[in-house]
């Protein structure tokens, strides 16, 4: 098993901390962002995974990215990790994980402009050894992060995820709006969740990214 903590060229902020800048698209500061979860969201969950051949898309999911990517507003993963705190796999082997996964997306025709994943979890040991680390969910540091580097709008910026953690690291951002697979409405302060179980909640979230990129004056 690789060394989590050797950085090996990949793009480690930190020990824990992932942050990727992917293709060379340049937005306009001040754009909303599309943050998704990965593991669940994106791809089906196996359970840390760890093996590039096992990674299967999600129904319907490149079809969100690609109105994202024709609203003209970045899309960012934002993804717990603490399979590597844990020592079950480590950066390398997030790295064939996630590329393919971009790949499969790629192929659909939807593309991803940052990638952050945090592998603290006070589980781990060594420099991975972190209680409620603040990059990761449900704290918000990731997004956090993705908007200074980006300096986005978050009050406009959605996310999609398929866990309760995933909706509170976007309210607790500052977004106002976020989507869980599988889940059920619920509007607290300021944040409204809303479910995506079915086609017509596939459809809302589709015309709520295309609504961004009419605001943001995207061709
Ligand atoms: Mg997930």
């Amino acid at each position: 098993m690789a060394d989590p903590t050797t950085s090996g060229g990949y793009p480690l902020a930190e020990p824990g901390l992932w942050v990727e800048q992917v293709g060379s698209r340049v937005f306009a500061a001040g754009s909303p962002a599309l943050f998704l979860d990965r593991d669940g969201t994106i791809n089906v969950d196996t359970g840390y995974p760890d093996d590039p051949a096992e990674m299967v898309l999600r129904a319907d999911i490149a079809e969100v990215i690609a109105a994202a990517n024709r609203a003209g507003i970045p899309v960012i993963i934002v993804t717990n990790q603490s399979g590597i705190a844990r020592g079950y796999f480590g950066w390398g082997d997030f790295a064939a994980v996630n590329g393919r996964v971009l790949e499969l997306l790629r192929a659909d025709s939807a593309f991803v402009d940052m990638v952050l994943a945090c592998a603290y979890h006070e589980a781990g040991s060594g420099p991975l050894a972190a209680a409620d680390h603040p990059m990761r969910k449900p704290n918000p540091g990731m997004l956090l992060e993705a908007a200074s580097r980006l300096r986005l709008d978050l009050r406009r910026s959605l996310i999609v995820g398929d866990k309760e953690a995933d909706m509170e690291a976007g309210q607790r951002a500052g977004l106002s709006q976020g989507w869980l697979v599988d889940g059920q409405a619920a509007v607290g302060p300021g944040f409204t969740i809303r479910p995506w179980c079915d086609r017509a909640d596939f459809d809302g979230l589709l015309a709520a990214i295309a609504a961004l990129g009419a605001v943001s004056g995207a061709s």
